[in-house]
């Protein structure tokens, strides 16, 4: 049965434990930082941090608001880094048939430059880094070995507002489009990002431009006058 999250921002208190966990299960290295006059730490993603909360300021009707938004791989049903990626090395990334998980191999470091440059930049959400030193790409695997020994993804875990939920596509969905109608009355900007196309489905209190410029794969073009979100559609929708 595919899986997918439910990414409620709206409860969302940039307390970064999601963050924390998905480092502390992975073993990633720490990334140097410093401040920099934001809560956004470190500045971006990058091959040692799949999980970022993103933190951006404004003043709306002359009160100023925070928009806390929680990036990670977004587990597109139909992913367009792996179509990139499969023409070039067999393998470098692969899609867990059980749950839908989009996971990035060692295989990653056998794809050269010029193919690695076009496998991260065909990603409408912008979450590829490549380590400079293994040669390897990594993000996000939806905790796919908490998974098979029966546990959800430790930012799920760790999370305690109930932002991160994560479940049976069908339940997510559902959870999704309920949550919506609720806020939609005081919060009319309300929306649920790309649930079609992607099983790590956010919810977003305003305009999906005022958290951040990669939220929804509407935003930017891969070239040839084609948008991402036309690159994705075009692509072949596996049976469900
Ligand atoms: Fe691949 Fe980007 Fe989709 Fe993740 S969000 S599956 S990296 S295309
Ligand atoms: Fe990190 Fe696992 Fe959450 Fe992905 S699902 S962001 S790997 S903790
Ligand atoms: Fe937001 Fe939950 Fe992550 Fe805290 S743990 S930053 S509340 S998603």
């Amino acid at each position: 049965m595919p899986k997918a999250f439910f990414v409620d921002t709206s409860r969302c208190t940039a307390c970064r434990g999601c963050q924390v966990a998905c480092k502390e299960w992975h073993d990633l290295p720490a990334t140097e930082t410093k401040q920099r006059g934001s809560h956004q730490n470190p500045p971006d993603l990058n091959p040692f941090t799949y999980k970022l909360v993103r933190f951006s300021e404004h003043r709306i009707k002359g009160k100023v608001e925070w928009y806390f938004f929680p990036d990670q791989c977004r587990h597109c049903d139909v992913p367009p880094c792996k179509d990139i990626a499969d023409s070039y090395v067999t393998g470098a990334v692969v899609q867990d048939e059980e749950t839908g998980a989009v996971i990035f191999t060692d295989q990653t470091k056998r794809l050269a430059a010029d193919e690695a440059e076009e496998m991260t930049e065909a990603c409408p959400y912008n979450i590829p880094r490549r380590d400079s030193g293994s040669g390897m790409i990594t993000k996000c695997d939806m905790c796919i070995d908490r998974q098979q020994a029966g546990l959800v993804p430790v930012c799920v875990k760790t999370c305690p507002t109930g932002t991160m939920n994560f479940g049976d596509r069908e339940e997510m969905v559902a959870l999704a489009e309920k949550t919506l109608a609720k806020v939609k009355k005081d919060y009319p900007n309300a929306a649920v990002i790309d649930a079609d196309e992607v099983n790590v489905i956010y919810l977003v209190m305003d305009k999906p431009e005022l958290y951040y410029e990669y939220v929804t794969a509407d935003n930017s073009g891969i070239g040839n006058g084609v948008t991402r979100k036309e690159f994705l559609a075009g692509l072949a929708r596996p049976a469900k």
